[in-house]
């Protein structure tokens, strides 16, 4: 018998999935290099969150190389009613991660390096030990890579996010995934001002680090509880906003409402750029890895420009 992927979705309603409007297309591909990046990932068996979530950009991506790593299993401890990564009851950690992602950051030879991972509720700390090995070795290997880290709630593990910070990432990434009103049906193991505390806590302790987090629309928001969450990121002081729309991967995952023109997209960005976020990046077919490279240069860009205007007043 197969193995349910979504055991807890299983009794879900059914809702036929919505035709994908013609703005939604994945680009072209350098065929030769996504072969390159799949060879890198399979021969040091990782896993991506690229192939788990089953990314709409994995071909163009992966095509400059550009592969998010999904450290601590392929199994996820939460449901989300959004997500396709599976969900179960995960394996041990592995404990040689840290040389495998090392090894497969320096032989795609990566600028820039996200690195994600499941929920992990069943470990004490929520994986943070784990990750900040990770991390550490990862710098050792590649002294030249900066490292962004997009990390789970860690909801009632304490202080242990603490310890990713420690391994000292470019960016901490976390995202809201959703506006308050849905987080019960979209995203009910969480809760949404532990999601804000903790990308507040994380600047509190690291000013200097970059801090990023991001949404997903079409799961039945309205433009109000959008811009609340942008105020809320900003209280945090978020540096970077990432906007783009939900695709809902099966019929048991949560119905999506509506797909966003892309006006629309820049419609939130302009909102969004208003409220003081260092940058944003609003489009269908943004994701919160989705060129994180290229907008990494431009978060230092942002923010040495502010600086200079800050010492001239
Ligand atoms: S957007 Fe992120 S998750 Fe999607 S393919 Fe690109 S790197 Fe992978």
């Amino acid at each position: 018998m197969t193995k349910h992927r979504h055991p807890e979705k299983i009794k879900k309603p059914y809702n036929p999935i919505k035709k994908k409007p013609v703005w939604i297309r994945s680009k072209i591909i350098d065929t030769q290099t996504f072969f390159q990046t799949k060879a890198v990932v399979n021969q040091n068996n990782l896993k991506t969150v690229c192939q788990e979530a089953n990314c709409p950009n994995i071909t163009e991506c992966w095509s400059k190389k550009h592969a998010t790593f999904m450290i601590m299993g392929d199994t996820c401890t939460r449901g989300c009613a959004f997500c396709d990564v599976k969900t179960g009851k995960p394996g041990e950690l592995d404990p040689f991660e840290h040389i495998k992602i090392s090894k497969a950051v320096k032989e795609l030879n990566l600028n820039h390096v996200v690195i994600t991972s499941v929920d992990r509720d069943d470990l004490d700390d929520g994986g943070a030990k784990h990750f900040k090995n990770v991390v550490l070795e990862t710098k050792k290997q590649n002294p030249n890579t900066t490292i962004e880290v997009l990390t789970p709630d860690f909801l009632r593990k304490g202080d242990s996010y603490k310890k990713v910070l420690e391994a000292n990432p470019d960016v901490f990434n976390h995202n809201i995934e959703t506006v308050p009103s849905l987080y019960l049906t979209v995203r009910p193991g969480s809760r949404y001002f532990g999601s804000i505390k903790l990308l507040e806590s994380v600047k509190n302790i690291k000013p200097n680090m970059f801090t990023k987090s991001g949404i997903m629309v079409g799961l039945g928001e309205n433009k109000n509880e959008i811009i609340q969450v942008m105020d809320d990121l900003r209280t945090a002081n978020v540096d970077f906003l990432t906007i783009g729309q939900y695709l809902q991967p099966s019929p048991k995952h949560h119905p999506l409402q509506r797909y966003y023109h892309p006006e629309e997209f820049k419609d939130l960005k302009n909102i969004a750029l208003n409220k003081g976020f260092l940058l944003v990046a609003s489009s269908p077919l943004t994701r919160s890895s989705y060129h994180a490279d290229e907008d990494f240069k431009k978060l230092k860009v942002k923010r040495d420009e502010q600086l200079e205007c800050q010492q001239l007043q």
